[in-house]
């Protein structure tokens, strides 16, 4: 058993721990208070606590990496935990009390503690939907941000309403083993309902456009399948690979990359800056041949002691490798030297001039030319690395 295997073993363990808990305390208070609703409400709040660890679990791991929240986990999750938990305070047996007695809304501490911090987070990325992210990302596939504004925007507006039509219309509904135990109009809905409709008119409709990265993952596509095929039948034969190793030194020497030249200050400033006049005037593409294992220390991250975590992609966490990252590209930052996704740091750079990991400045011109790795030399390049530390 690896240490992957153990640390599953050990989240199922403590999610089953708590379950268990919070089940044992549901049924005897269940049975004391002779309710079905005190029972659930008990395992609900077991189920709400364990979510919240992963969302804080999350948050920390992303805000290590510096990168942004606009993941499916992030924008979709909260709003229909929230959504569910707010619609339980109809039934609750525990902290049901309404705080607004005399009036026709309802609040009460449930509904403030489980209900209200998921929806005030929904509704807040609902808003960077629309006015922050480009791209929302369901796994590694990404999808236009306001696309999924404005259909999570709907759904949850429907989903409100059709709630409401179910709770307080269809009498059916009274035969179920749940009893609700009051009709009030639950005042976190009611907030989210307003708000959301606010987001959808204003920032929705009437928000101004994102524009959307200009490296688009078929360009990215069509320059790493050119230069696999340009460059891998050169590998194998070592005499050629001493001419290709001097015509790469003639190549370095014309198109020096950043990293290098941030070592070699000492250069005057006129220097540094017609060179870089001249990388920007192509795109620096790193074919197969020239990486030879003196080159590998270009393509190391900045850390102490590396393993596996270095060479994962900043803003997706995922290790770059093939067939899975089929047609994307890798960038490090210049800085750093840790490796983001193309794609996403193309994406990642509309926002920020900074590296999502070091706050480094990427230089502009770096921004606008950055250095595409194919996943394939990526890999050979990790592999050796990590070959070397055991
Ligand atoms: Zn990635
Ligand atoms: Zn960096």
């Amino acid at each position: 058993m690896n240490f992957g295997d153990f640390k599953t073993v050990v989240k199922i363990k403590s999610v089953a721990i708590v379950l268990g808990i919070f089940l044992l305390i549901g049924i005897i208070h269940g049975i004391i208070a002779d309710s079905f609703n005190v029972f659930v409400s008990w395992l609900l709040i077991g189920i709400w606590l364990i979510y919240s660890f992963k969302v804080l679990k999350n948050i920390k791991q992303y805000r290590e990496f510096n990168s942004p929240h606009n993941t499916a986990f992030f924008s979709i999750g909260p709003v229909f935990v929230g959504i569910f938990y707010s619609i339980w305070g109809n039934f609750t047996g525990l902290l049901g009390e309404n705080l607004l007695e005399g009036s026709n809304l309802y609040l009460s501490w449930w509904s403030i503690l489980f209900g209200f911090p998921y929806l005030a987070y929904g509704s807040y990325s609902l808003y960077r939907c629309f006015k922050k992210y480009n791209v929302i990302y369901f796994g590694t596939k990404a999808i236009n941000a306001r696309t999924i504004g404005y259909i999570l925007a709907l759904v949850v507006i429907f989903y409100i309403i059709f709630y409401w039509i179910i709770f307080y219309a269809v009498i059916d509904f009274y035969d179920s083993i749940i009893i609700p135990v009051h009709f009030y109009v639950d005042l976190n809905l009611l907030l989210l309902l307003i708000s959301t409709i606010l987001i959808f008119i204003v920032s929705g409709l009437f928000g101004t456009q994102r524009r959307l990265p200009t490296l688009t993952r078929d360009y990215i596509t069509r320059r790493t399948n050119r230069l696999n095929h340009l460059t891998s039948p050169q590998r194998t034969s070592s005499p050629r690979r001493q001419n290709v190793s001097t015509s790469r030194t003639t190549r370095s020497s014309r198109i020096t990359p950043i990293s290098q030249r941030r070592s070699t200050q000492t250069r005057t400033k006129t220097t540094s800056r017609t060179v870089s006049r001249k990388t920007t005037a192509k795109p620096t593409i790193i074919p197969q041949r020239s990486i030879s294992s003196r080159d590998f220390s270009k393509y190391k991250p900045k850390a102490g002691l590396l393993s596996v975590e270095d060479f994962k992609c900043i803003f997706c966490f995922k290790l770059p490798k093939l067939p899975e990252d089929n047609g994307r590209g890798i960038i490090l930052c210049p800085k750093c030297r840790y490796p983001a996704h193309a794609d996403e740091f193309k994406d990642w750079m509309q926002s920020s001039n900074l590296c999502s990991r070091c706050n480094a400045i990427i230089p502009s011109s770096y921004r606008r030319n950055p250095k595409i790795i194919s996943v394939k030399n990526y890999s050979i390049i990790y592999r050796n690395f990590l070959k070397k530390n055991k």
